[in-house]
């Protein structure tokens, strides 16, 4: 019998109105642990805004988000770091003039170690886990470089990584692809299916030829509700889902 302790992720009627427009309204979403889900929509469907509540960077009005049954609605942002949530922006927040390595390196999280001020006698676990990083989001070979030499795709990579050093039971990921090449986008896609073998994603994405590719499931949101849900086939195929988005 599955329950509401099985889920990564739950979210439970979860409302938040700016100025009495409900730009998430009543809205309801469960992740499985090491669950891939995809959100679409069309501009303004509020699936931006559903991330910041899940940070915590936006406050619910009303309802309930469970990450792993402990209740976040009420948690500061820095305590769902803590608890293992990592939210990847859309616009990069690197640190252009340090290295490839030093960007990974200062992502670690402080005061996880049982040494705490003792920090130096981490260098080795730390160099261990920036090497473990930087081949998982294929930057292994530029570790020396400067951040701000990368390529638009290779930030984003790099961005992920230095999130990927918190080691989040939960990663969520707000348009990771704009801007990139083809063969970014194909690498991306690689990235994104390797990291959810011990993690849940959520990514929210327009390529629908991206989402093909990564998805386990889809959920299409609309002005503030959940349209339409299931595989990608299905939620292609529904009529509410090609009006309101994929017809245009
Ligand atoms: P999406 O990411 O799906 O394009 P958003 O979550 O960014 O949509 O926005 C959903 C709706 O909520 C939009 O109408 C937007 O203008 C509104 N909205 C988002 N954040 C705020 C805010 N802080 N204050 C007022 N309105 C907001
Ligand atoms: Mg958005």
């Amino acid at each position: 019998m599955s329950s509401n302790t099985d889920f990564a992720l739950a979210v439970e009627d979860l409302t938040v109105s700016f100025d009495g427009f409900k730009a998430i309204d009543a809205l309801n979403l469960y992740i499985d642990k090491n669950e891939l889900r995809v959100i679409i929509g069309p501009n303004g469907a509020g699936k931006t805004t559903l991330l910041d509540l899940i940070c915590g960077k936006t406050r619910a009005s009303a309802g309930s988000i469970k990450f792993k049954n402990t209740e976040l609605t009420r948690m500061a942002e820095h305590q769902r770091v803590r608890l293992g949530i990592g939210r990847k922006f859309q616009t990069p927040s690197i640190y252009e003039n340090l290295s490839v390595f030093q960007n990974l390196e200062v992502s670690f999280p402080s005061g996880r170690s049982v040494l705490g001020a003792l920090a130096f006698k981490c260098t080795d676990e730390v160099k261990a886990r920036v090497q473990v990083v930087a081949e998982e989001i294929g930057l292994a070979e530029l570790l020396g470089t400067e951040a701000g030499l990368l390529s638009h795709g290779q930030k984003q990579w790099l961005e992920i990584g230095m999130l990927l050093m918190q080691e989040p039971e939960l990663l969520m990921l707000d348009e990771p692809i704009a801007g990139m090449s083809a063969r970014e986008r194909e690498l991306t896609a690689e990235l994104l299916k390797r990291i959810c073998r011990n993690r849940s994603v959520i990514v929210i994405e327009h390529d629908m030829d991206f989402v093909k590719q990564i998805a386990h499931k889809v959920t299409v949101m609309h002005q503030g509700r959940i349209l339409a849900e299931g595989p990608m086939e299905k939620v292609q195929a529904d009529p509410k889902v090609i009006d309101v988005y994929l017809g245009h």
